[in-house]
């Protein structure tokens, strides 16, 4: 299975998908049908997101795991350390190498309610330096626009990144934004920096108003009044608001590649549909 960094060094424009695990088990076979089909599209590689507090560890490397062997895409399996221990980061570490898994997504992830935190692991950073000390594994971790959610200081946002990438990142990808002159800035600051890695733009589809408002709650991120109309307008119509969604979406996408960006992750909620729907807007652009 191949490395996400060699991936990423070919020239060529990438576009990858991210999905999740169910929260329950017995959702584990709809799930898995609804994300090998969206790996029947071929993306370049897809990352499989890591349940707050390792709830579904289990089931992160078991999706991963066939997705890479059912389907030979290359997989990007989530990990968090915040609410774990080295025990469990090692086992993890054991396990990807016997499944012969290359890649892995180092997170520190969201602060635990009941405030038990891990002894092991503060933040992402010493997550990525433990992992990397023992292992060649290709390693990549979270970034943020505009600015993590507790960040009071967007500097400090970027010298705390700058720790992750010289604790060993290959690449970062961004967390979602509707902006894209949000993200040009951000790059802009962070190569003043002196980071160096890939940055994946993070694309999330909005294809209803609850998405919205769930993901922009937990985020900060800032919705354009643009796209405010555009979710007012068709928020009752659910297949509307999918198209102006995906449309949006692939408008987004396209203007990053004209901006020569050639790498496009796409937050899929594992939905084939929305993802197949994107490729298709990009099918010709994605040929060049
Ligand atoms: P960190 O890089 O550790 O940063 C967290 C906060 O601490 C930031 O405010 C940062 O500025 C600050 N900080 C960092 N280092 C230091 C330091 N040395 N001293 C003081 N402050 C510091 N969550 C999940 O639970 N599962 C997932 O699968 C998942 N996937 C994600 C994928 C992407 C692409 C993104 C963008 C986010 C994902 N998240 C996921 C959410 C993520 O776990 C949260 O945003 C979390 O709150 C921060 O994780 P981090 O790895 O960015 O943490």
């Amino acid at each position: 299975m191949e490395k996400i960094r060699d991936i990423l060094n070919t020239g060529s424009v990438t576009v990858s998908f991210e999905v999740f695990p169910p929260k329950k088990a017995d959702a584990y076979e709809s799930v898995r049908d609804a994300v090998l089909q969206i790996a029947d599209l071929k993306p370049s590689f897809m990352s499989v997101t890591y349940g707050a507090g390792g709830t579904t560890a289990g089931m992160t490397v078991e999706l991963a795991d066939e997705i890479s062997t059912r389907r030979g895409v290359p997989v990007l399996p989530h990990l968090t350390c915040v609410a774990s221990s080295r025990a469990h980061v090692d086992e993890m570490l054991a396990r990807y190498k016997e499944l012969g898994i290359q890649n892995v997504m180092a997170l520190r992830g969201d602060l635990p309610q009941d405030g038990r935190k891990s002894e092991d692991f503060a933040h992402a950073s010493d997550l990525i330096r433990y992992i990397r000390e023992r292992s060649d594994l290709c390693i990549g971790a979270a970034c943020y626009p505009e600015g993590h959610v507790e960040s009071r200081n967007k500097s400090r946002d970027i010298d705390f990144l700058k720790m992750k990438v010289d604790a060993g990142c290959d690449f970062l990808t961004t967390q979602m934004f509707f902006d894209n002159t949000i993200f040009y800035n951000f790059l802009y600051r962070i190569l003043q920096a002196g980071i160096h890695v890939p940055v994946i733009p993070g694309i999330m589809p909005i294809t209803n108003a609850r998405q919205l408002s769930r993901s922009v709650a937990l985020s900060g991120t800032n919705v354009p009044e643009s796209f405010r109309a555009i979710v007012d307008r068709f928020q009752d119509h659910p297949d509307a608001m999918k198209q102006a969604g995906i449309l949006y979406a692939s408008h987004q996408i396209v203007d990053l590649i004209a901006n020569d960006i050639k790498h496009i992750h796409v937050y899929s909620m594992n939905k084939p549909e929305v993802a197949a729907g994107i490729l298709k807007n990009l099918s010709e652009i994605l040929c060049l």
